[in-house]
């Protein structure tokens, strides 16, 4: 039977409709969707109000697709009651469709007594998640968030996954406004708290880096409240200062000062690896990463530092670590071979923190050919767009490329700042392609990095067709 949202866990939040006379009010083990495509048989769907849809529209496919309840709102069901109630057809019927997933989210959480690890962060978050749970995961049975689903309405599908059989959660939380973490860690009540780094996200709504740190540390202080434990990472002077009066905490940084763990020996290899030992005051052990760059060192580092908290051997830690490999189509830096070409496909996203990361990552590979760039627009940096993709384009000239190609409409400033090395602005995949194409030989290595909307990933298929 597993966990169980009761009847009333449900009527504290709606009224329930449509069930049969004598037949119990409850959902156990609920699987939940808010996606009319994805509904498998016995879910509970969700009809929530999008920019452009109305999830109220789907609830007849829902059913036909095999939901056993729908979670709608008032004014909706009023204003079907003729047609709503056919054979088999439940409801939950709530004032806000998106507070009652929230609500009935944090609910169902507070029936596991598991300890629950919230990470959040600027940069990095997706990726320590999946390190930490496949630390974790040598010695538990670990939930996690699935892919990305880290915002108001993936917390709480989040949590809906959790199973009497687990003995851990590891849940990313991810916010852009003031005022979101308070929400999310309401909802998910984290025991654990990790912050992967402060760095400059969403600043349309952050404002400058101190309020990004005050808007995310809210996950600290929260935590803390509850008589949790958070995990600190030394390196990043925003974090150390929010934790400074904090005594439950375990840090972890670049450097030995004090830390439980830390990194030495870093060494990025040709083929997007990266080795290093992993050290603590009572032993060491070395591995290897199957992801690329120093960042992902210090993304290793914190999940090792929470292996650590939960009495995961050392050995076991690195084994976790290095038995992960990323997902094809991860875009993080992917490591993909075409035709002797080694490309870096770093089109998940784009923003002057992760390009300068990208950019250094590159240059520290060892590379025996030349060193060639294509750059495309970092969208939504807003009034500061213009000064950025300038100073990227100075940044690239400094560093040891031997060409760069941009792409899109922004990017053009980057090529103008870049000097001699870019060979060419473009605003057509295909005429880029051809350039590329031209150009590359044997044992080069090509960064691809670009805003997600500016697709460059296509650049990457189009090498590798050729292949
Ligand atoms: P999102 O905000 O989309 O959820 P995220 O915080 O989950 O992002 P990831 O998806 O793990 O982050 O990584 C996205 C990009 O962030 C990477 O491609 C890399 O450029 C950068 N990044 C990853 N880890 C770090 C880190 N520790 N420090 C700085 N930048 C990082
Ligand atoms: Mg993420």
């Amino acid at each position: 039977m597993g966990m169980c949202l009761t009847k009333d866990d449900l009527e504290s939040v709606g009224t329930p409709a449509g069930f049969a006379l004598g037949e119990a009010v409850e959902w156990c083990d609920p699987s939940v969707s808010i996606d009319s495509r994805d509904i498998r048989s016995g879910s509970i769907f969700f009809a929530l109000k999008g920019e452009r849809t109305d999830g109220h529209e789907y609830v007849s496919l829902a059913f036909k697709s095999g939901a056993r309840c729908a979670v709608v709102n008032r004014e909706w069901y009023s204003r079907h009651a003729e047609s709503v109630h056919q054979e088999g057809w439940r409801y939950l019927v709530v004032h806000d469709t998106v507070r009652a997933l929230q609500q009935l989210a944090s609910i169902y959480r507070s029936k596991f007594s598991i300890p629950v690890i919230g990470i959040g962060g600027s940069n990095g978050k997706t990726t320590t998640k999946e390190m930490t749970a496949a630390v974790l995961g040598t010695t538990y049975k670990v939930h996690m968030s699935k892919g990305n689903l880290n915002n108001h309405l993936g917390v709480p599908l989040t949590l809906f996954g959790l199973r009497d059989t687990h003995d851990l959660a590891v849940v990313e939380m991810g916010i852009n406004h003031p005022g979101e973490m308070e929400l999310l860690t309401s909802i998910a009540r984290p025991d654990f708290a990790l912050l992967t780094n402060i760095g400059h996200e969403h600043l349309e709504f952050l404002g400058d880096l101190d309020g990004v740190a005050e808007a995310e540390t809210v996950l600290y202080h929260d935590t803390i409240m509850r008589g949790g434990t958070v995990f600190v990472n030394t390196g990043d002077a925003r974090l150390l200062a929010a934790a400074r009066e904090i005594q439950n905490r375990v840090d972890y940084g670049p450097e030995r000062d004090g830390n439980l763990i830390w990194p030495e020996k870093i060494v990025l290899d040709p083929a997007g690896r990266t080795t290093f030992t992993l050290c603590t005051a009572s032993g060491s052990v070395s591995l290897m990463l199957h992801f690329s760059g120093r960042h992902n060192v210090d993304n290793a580092v914190a999940a090792a530092a929470v292996g650590s908290c939960f009495n995961v051997p050392l050995n076991a830690i690195a084994e976790g670590l290095g038995s992960l490999v990323p997902a094809d189509g991860w875009k993080r830096l992917e490591f993909i071979e075409a035709g002797g070409i080694r490309i870096f496909n770093d089109t998940y996203n784009a923003n002057p923190d992760s390009v300068t990361m990208a950019l250094k990552t590159v240059c520290e590979i060892p590379c025996s050919g030349r060193r060639v760039l294509v750059f495309a627009d970092m969208l939504e940096l807003g009034e500061v767009s213009d000064a950025e993709h300038r100073r990227m384009g100075a940044l690239v000239a400094q560093l040891p490329f031997d060409a760069v190609y941009t792409y899109g409409e922004h990017a053009a400033l980057s090529c103008l700042s870049a000097g001699p090395k870019c060979r060419g602005h473009y605003t057509s995949h295909a005429h880029l392609l051809d350039a590329l194409k031209a150009y590359l030989s044997q044992d080069d290595l090509l960064l691809l990095k670009g805003s997600r909307g500016m697709r460059l990933e296509l650049i990457a298929e189009g090498l590798r067709a050729t292949d």
